[in-house]
């Protein structure tokens, strides 16, 4: 520390469970809907499985009933993705043995849309 030039202190910002992923044509994905801390290196792997659901969902309704998409997607994505952000941000990941398969395993193909 002491031969470094700049030394920048860089917070993590993480944010609790959002009630709101959408309104009207605005949805939300990624870090936007659900920011957390990187313990799980999680973050952009729920911003993938985000957008994939959401085009599975644009493309089941079509883009003219996005609301229902909208829902649908919500419904979907908001109990793994809120449990992935809770750990995370909690540190508590692998710290007991645990199967992570439910992590590795999920399919954003495949999933059922709600
Ligand atoms: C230290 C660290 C390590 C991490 N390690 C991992 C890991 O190993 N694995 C993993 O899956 N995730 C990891 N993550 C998390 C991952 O980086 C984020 O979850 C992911 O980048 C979120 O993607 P996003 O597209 O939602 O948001 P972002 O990547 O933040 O993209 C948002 C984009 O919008 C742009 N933007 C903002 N405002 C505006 C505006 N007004 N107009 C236009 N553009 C705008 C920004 O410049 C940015 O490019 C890590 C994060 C950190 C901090």
């Amino acid at each position: 520390i002491d031969a470094t030039g700049e030394v920048t202190k860089w917070p993590f910002w993480n944010r609790d469970p959002m009630g709101l992923w959408s309104r009207g044509r605005l949805v939300m994905i990624g870090d936007a809907c659900h920011p957390m801390r990187p313990h799980m290196a999680q973050g952009a792997c729920m911003a993938i499985e985000d957008a994939a659901v959401l085009a599975r969902c644009l493309s089941e309704t079509g883009m003219a009933d996005y609301a229902t998409a909208f829902g649908m997607y919500e419904r979907t994505r908001k109990e793994r993705a809120t449990k992935v952000q809770s750990i995370s941000n909690a540190n508590t990941w692998l710290k007991q043995p645990e199967d992570p398969a439910w992590v590795y395993a999920y399919d954003a193909d495949a999933v059922e849309l709600g």
